[in-house]
């Protein structure tokens, strides 16, 4: 059993996707073990994104995490890291398989609708990042 960190980003909380977001991660076999909506400080999505400090488009995707609340959660399954990240698609929507998350949902490469983590190490990190909002021990 694997575990992912899923956001539910700012651009689809405000279209009303919650709940078809989560359809498709439900219908895909993936649990939803943990669930909150959040609103994080300007500050706080600068620390979850480090590792793209020094990239050009980090302001504005910091500005764009902290613009309004997300549906920050944790899925469990076999092989759920890489299940997740095919469920939402490419980064880019333009790129995305037909069927994907981003593909029909996302609005462009920045606005994608969804977060997935991209490796166990980066999962375990972003799940504890989200301890604290989670119910979760640190
Ligand atoms: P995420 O980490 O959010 O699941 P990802 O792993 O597909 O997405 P990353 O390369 O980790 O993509 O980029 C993190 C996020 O930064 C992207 O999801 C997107 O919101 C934003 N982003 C990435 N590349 C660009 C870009 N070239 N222009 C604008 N925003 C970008
Ligand atoms: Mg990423």
């Amino acid at each position: 059993m694997e575990q992912t960190l899923m956001m539910v980003k700012p651009d689809a909380v405000a279209r009303n996707l919650v709940g078809r977001i989560l359809a498709r991660v439900e219908e895909s076999g993936l649990r939803v073990i943990r669930l909150r909506m959040v609103h994080l400080q300007a500050q706080e999505a600068r620390a979850f994104y480090r590792v793209h400090e020094g990239r050009p488009f980090l302001d504005a995707l910091v500005a764009f995490m902290s613009s309004g609340p997300i549906v920050v959660g944790v899925l469990e399954g076999e092989d759920a890291i890489r299940r997740w990240r095919d469920l939402m698609g490419a980064t880019d929507p333009a790129k995305a398989a037909e069927g994907t998350i981003r593909k029909d949902f996302a609005e462009n490469i920045e606005r994608n609708s969804v977060h997935g983590s991209d490796a166990p190490e980066t999962a375990r990190e972003e799940i504890a990042f989200h301890a604290l909002s989670l119910g979760l021990r640190g």
